[in-house]
């Protein structure tokens, strides 16, 4: 039927993807219904509108660029005694974006810093805002590279119009004087506009070591703080408490033998 065509050539020209290649099932469905004619309209329409929001979620997902997916589902709060449920709900909430706070989450290794970073991210970006993770050494190398880099640049044109930052691992590797000064650009510069989490493993006293100047980590840390929340995560090491193994028991090598 030439008709049918017709609607798909109109679909293709207005863009409308979702209309164009559904357009069978569509037609299907409604008469199979016997929708009215508003019914059916509403219905392709709105059929292409969830079909975009799916992309554009689905697109943003994958360029906050996450190592791994981690879910708030599976943080147990049982096990991490440092947040309330409360808490968690609040944080879930995001508001805290739209208000652009920012969120220091520290910590030995295990208790979950990753975890809810990237898990409070994740949701972010299947609430509508836009995201990137990085590590703190990623980072590094991106901000020393965007001047020959084309990828790094396109990556800190990605930070800067992002409304979360994830900055994962910060404190873990010695920086240097420039990388130091570099980073404390960046947080100027993304102060009154995004969101930032940082995980770390260092106590504040302990900035100043690993960037190895005292005025400069002031400067970040007073950036940083103004509008702040810090979770100080502590604890037993989830992995260690649930470590897998892959070696037999002592007793049933014995057994065999
Ligand atoms: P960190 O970043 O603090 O070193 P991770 O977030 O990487 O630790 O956590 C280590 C592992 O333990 C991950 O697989 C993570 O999913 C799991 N984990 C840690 N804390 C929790 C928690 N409270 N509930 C569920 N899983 C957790
Ligand atoms: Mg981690």
């Amino acid at each position: 039927m030439d008709r049918l065509q017709d609607i798909k050539s109109y679909a293709a020209s207005l863009g409308l993807v979702h209309t164009k290649n559904e357009l069978e099932e569509l037609i299907h469905e409604a008469e199979n219904a016997e929708a009215g004619y508003a019914t059916f309209l509403c219905e392709v329409l709105g059929s292409e509108i969830r079909y975009r929001q799916n992309k554009a979620r689905e697109r943003r997902i994958k360029e906050a660029g996450f190592p791994y997916k981690k879910y708030l589902k599976d943080f147990d709060l049982s096990f991490c005694q440092s947040i309330t449920k409360k808490q968690l709900n609040q944080l879930s909430e995001l508001t805290w974006i739209d208000g652009i706070y920012n969120l220091i989450l520290s910590g030995p290794p295990g208790v979950g810093k990753t975890h809810l970073a990237i898990a409070l991210a994740f949701h972010a970006c299947e609430e509508g805002y836009k995201v990137s993770y990085t590590t703190m050494q990623s980072l590094m190398q991106v901000l020393r590279t965007q001047e020959i880099d084309r990828r790094s640049r396109a990556k800190m044109n990605r930070i800067r119009k992002s409304n979360l930052l994830v900055v994962d691992e910060v404190g873990y590797l010695p920086i240097t004087a420039t990388e130091g000064n570099l980073f404390f650009q960046l947080i100027s510069e993304l102060q009154e506009q995004t969101s930032i989490i940082i995980t770390t493993n260092k106590g504040f006293e302990e900035w100043a070591e690993f960037l190895d100047d005292v005025a400069l980590a002031t400067a970040i840390l007073d950036r940083l703080s103004y509008r702040c929340d810090r979770i100080q995560m502590s604890g037993k090491s989830y992995r260690l408490e649930n470590r897998k193994s892959f070696l037999q028991k002592g007793a049933e090598r014995n057994e065999i033998s």
